[in-house]
């Protein structure tokens, strides 16, 4: 028998959790963060100090060392700068852990290496970490030791954002300013916060290190630029749900300990569609706290898979040919009194509440599709949207047959009389139990699902940050509800005035619900027919930032200034220009140093065969060809080389970024796809002794 776990005691055992603030701050102490965790406003100085004290009390006890200001800078990974608790000795050479409380809720790192996309020159260095006291501090176990992480948002001298959180929190504080104003509408007096609740499910591939360590773009690019496909691919649709091989069961386990340690619910674990793929889900929670999760999620799987001697792929699309990945951000909203806003209830069509929510979430998605799109933009993710494996680059809704049935007829007729209503599931097997079947079956094509009580925004990369498409979906929700709620609260007649908000938005918006096959080409033209926007790569998204009205908007709600904004922008583009870059640059170390040369020691042999064949007095013809072939393709990669350096090497010198960008897209990407090419068939004609690293199917069948 295996040693039991105790999930129960193991779960947050490595977070300052609410429950123990209680255990360890005097009562008045703990009300007034409690007040400040659920209200806003600061802690004083004195209070800090006691909290600060707590905390590194406990962490100390667990065995910490040092603390760390936790953050997340516009890498899209997290950052950290440990400070251990040791102080000054005293006369007698004794020295005191300390943490105060100004170390608690301020950090100053050196921010200068970070990028800030002109927000900040080089010399203009100051940056500030300022600490969520909405989201506990837990402690890292590794090789350093024990460290304690105060998650933290992460500010320029001047107070601009130069991070993921901080947006992300004041759409927070946006969408519960405005959600309160409906709820109120509707009567609700007690609720004095809505929250966003996000759940994240993941997806990564696992593969053996030691292969991984053989493959340079793996360990470069964090995906492969060269390698032909495997005869076996996801066709048998044997791995989706697949029996867990043992060694990724080892794995997960281990995975799922350390994420309850650190108070992440793991909850779901799969095998996903491609081979080497699967896929982890916790249960969802306050969007900030969901993300930075998130963000623990990544980093852990990737620590653990060490261990094991595994990789752990986060990239969108690490081989061609099968399934990439991504991360289903489910998205609703709750007020602190318990309503899921998106909750619709047994009866849609009478819950005026729900509709109202709906028609707000339509306008919004229709009204700012682009900026959405935007959100979910990476570099990884263009070769994943739009490839019928993910959601196409086209927003749209999901809404099911039930709501699309009361959003047809409130727009017909402004009123909705009827909703269609599940049935029984049918099994046709007399032991079984008759169960009640949903009213909507799934559909996996949409970019925006509405499932249940939540939407499922299913465009998300998988190695992104889930901060940017929730503060997008927060501050556009933000914006309907307001301008809903300037409408309603000055209306005589509520109950009429609802009804016509609802029946106009729904009108005004529909060409935003579809429910059909979103990898069909029919939709891509459907989509423009309807003026749906249809930005097909990252950098065509871009600009959608500073549109007039993603400005207004964002400026209206406090969550992006323009300058923010700006700079966003340009590290955007910089971003993508230095990924290919990195990319190239590889493929070019890997066809000139490696591939290059083993397809010459190949045609070599394959050439004193040729000579020794015939001089054995043998016909010849047939290891001639070969060579032949294995030349032409040599030929041909080795132009192509050529061209890509060349191409790299003025896409360098050029010194506008976005223009760079673009050219990177138009010239670089098509140049590496040609290189691609004849090595990829090279691989399927030189001997596999000869071949310089591990293929497909080594990569992702013997895991
Ligand atoms: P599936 O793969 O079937 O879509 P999963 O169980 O893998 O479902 O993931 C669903 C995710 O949605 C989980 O993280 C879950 O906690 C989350 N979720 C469920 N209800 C809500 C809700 N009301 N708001 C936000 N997220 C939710
Ligand atoms: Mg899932």
């Amino acid at each position: 028998m295996s040693e039991v776990l105790n999930v129960e005691n193991l779960f947050g055992e490595n977070v300052f959790t609410v429950g123990k603030m209680k255990e360890r701050l005097p009562k008045k102490i703990y009300a007034e963060v409690r007040r400040v965790m659920d209200q806003g406003g600061e802690l004083s100085l004195t209070t800090a100090d006691i909290v600060a004290k707590a905390m590194k009390d406990w962490a100390v006890e667990h065995g910490a060392t040092h603390y760390t200001h936790w953050f997340q800078p516009l890498t899209g990974i997290t950052a950290e700068k440990h400070d251990s608790f040791v102080t000054h000795p005293d006369a007698d050479g004794k020295m005191l852990m300390e943490f105060s409380g100004k170390e608690l809720i301020k950090g100053e790192p050196d921010a200068s290496s970070f990028p800030s996309g002109g927000l900040r020159t080089t010399f203009e260095a100051r940056g500030y970490t300022v600490w969520d006291i909405t989201s506990p501090a837990f402690l890292k176990e590794d090789a350093t030791g024990v460290i304690l992480c105060i998650p933290t948002a992460f500010c320029s001298y001047k107070g601009e954002a130069l991070d993921k959180k901080t947006p992300l929190l004041r759409s927070m504080d946006a969408i519960s300013e405005q959600a309160l104003r409906i709820v109120r509408l509707f009567g609700n007096t007690e609720a004095k916060k809505v929250v966003p609740s996000v759940g994240a499910e993941q997806e990564y591939f696992l593969i053996d290190r030691t292969k991984y360590l053989k493959r340079k773009d793996l360990m470069f690019a964090g995906r492969t630029l060269f390698g032909a496909p495997a005869p076996k691919g996801q066709e048998m649709e044997d791995h989706y749900f697949g029996v867990i091989r043992e060694r990724i069961g080892a794995f997960m386990k281990d995975l799922n300990i350390e994420l309850w340690k650190l108070g992440v619910t793991a909850k779901t674990q799969h095998n996903e569609a491609a081979p080497a793929q699967h896929e982890l889900a916790p249960i969802y929670e306050m969007a900030n706290i969901a993300t930075d999760h998130n963000q623990l999620v990544m980093e852990t799987m990737k620590k653990v898979a060490e261990r094991h001697n595994l990789r752990c792929l986060l990239h969108e699309k690490p081989f061609a040919g099968v399934n990439g990945s991504g991360k289903h951000d489910n998205w609703s909203l709750t007020t602190d009194n318990g309503v899921n806003l998106l909750d619709p209830g047994a009866t849609p069509n009478e819950n005026i509440q729900f509709l109202l929510v709906l028609a707000c979430v339509m306008k919004a998605v229709d009204t700012h599709a682009d900026l959405l799109r935007r959100s979910a933009s990476n570099v990884g993710n263009d070769l994943r949207l739009g490839a019928d494996e993910a959601p196409p680059a086209i927003i749209s809704i999901f809404l099911g047959d039930q709501l699309e049935d009361v959003v047809r007829q409130l727009v017909e007729t402004g009123e909705a009389r009827s909703c269609l209503e599940g049935s029984k599931l049918q099994t046709g097997v007399s032991t079984m139990q008759q169960l009640d079947k949903d009213a909507t079956d799934r559909n996996r094509t949409s970019p925006l699902a509405f499932t249940g009580n939540k939407f499922e925004f299913r465009m998300v990369g998988s190695s992104d940050s889930i901060g940017s498409p929730n503060t997008t979906l927060n501050a556009i929700v933000a914006e309907a509800f307001c301008e809903a709620a300037d409408i309603l609260e000055k209306a005589e007649d509520f109950e009429l005035a609802v009804h016509d908000l609802i029946k106009e938005y729904m009108t005004k918006h529909q060409r935003i619900i579809f429910n059909g096959n979103g990898y069909s080409e029919e939709w891509v033209k459907e989509a423009e027919r309807r003026g749906l926007p249809n930005f097909r790569t990252m950098i065509d998204s871009i600009e959608t930032l500073t549109t007039d009205k993603a400005v207004k908007l964002y400026e209206k709600f406090g969550i992006y200034t323009r300058a923010e904004l700006e700079s966003r922008k340009e590290i955007l583009y910089e971003t993508y220009v230095k990924t290919i870059n990195i990319e190239a640059l590889t493929m070019i170390d890997m066809a000139s140093k490696e591939i290059l040369p083993a397809t010459v020691r190949y045609s070599r042999a394959l050439a004193d065969t040729v000579i020794a064949v015939k001089e054995a007095g043998a016909d010849p013809t047939t290891q001639a060809e070969l060579l032949q072939e294995v030349n032409e393709k040599l030929t041909c990669l080795k132009k192509a080389l050529d061209h890509l350096k060349k191409v790299e090497a003025e896409g360098t010198a050029i010194v506008d970024f976005k223009e760079q960008a673009f050219y990177y897209r138009d010239v670089i990407v098509k140049a590496m796809e040609a290189l691609r090419k004849p090595a990829d068939e090279l691989e399927l004609l030189v001997d596999r002794a000869m071949w310089p690293f591990p293929t497909y199917g080594d990569l992702i069948f013997d895991v």
